[in-house]
């Protein structure tokens, strides 16, 4: 989901949520945005920077800080939350397909179901990542790549 600010001809501002980043285009195009203080269907997208919201269904949720054992004794914290990174990063190998650089490829498949949901791991370019969000394709980055576990 992607929010976006909106203004009308008479300069109102609202925000609105889209599920694509295409999908205002369209919507403003038919006229299904309407102004919620004047009705107006002259809406045009605001500059801001989008809020986007994933859902972490391709990876398991990363450890957040809470989750990560705390170091006895002080001192080491740093070195804990890495070990606990490479464990989750581990684990996440153990458990997932590597699909290497088609992930982006793999995940969108799998999210308009053109292909059997499974877990499934790789690599993509920032942009092709971009891309993912902008579709609404649910994914996680490892706080480790894999290739640094060796
Ligand atoms: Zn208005």
């Amino acid at each position: 989901m992607i929010k976006y600010l909106l203004g009308c001809a008479s300069g109102h501002e609202f925000e609105s949520w889209f599920r694509a980043s295409a999908d205002f285009d369209t919507q403003s195009r038919s006229g299904e945005i309407a102004c919620p203080h004047c009705g107006s269907t002259e809406v045009s997208k605001l500059p801001m920077a989008p809020s986007v919201v994933t859902k972490r269904a391709a990876l398991p949720a990363q450890p957040t800080p809470d989750a990560v054992p705390a170091a006895a004794g002080g001192g080491s914290s740093g070195a804990a939350v890495r070990e606990a990174l490479r464990a989750f990063t581990q684990k996440v190998i153990a458990n997932t397909e590597d699909v290497g650089p088609r992930f982006a490829e793999e995940a969108r498949k799998m999210h308009f179901g053109e292909t059997e949901e499974r877990q499934i791991r790789g690599s993509s370019t920032l942009e092709e990542a971009q891309e993912l969000v902008e579709d609404g394709v649910p994914f996680g980055i490892l706080p480790t790549p894999p290739e640094e576990l060796n």
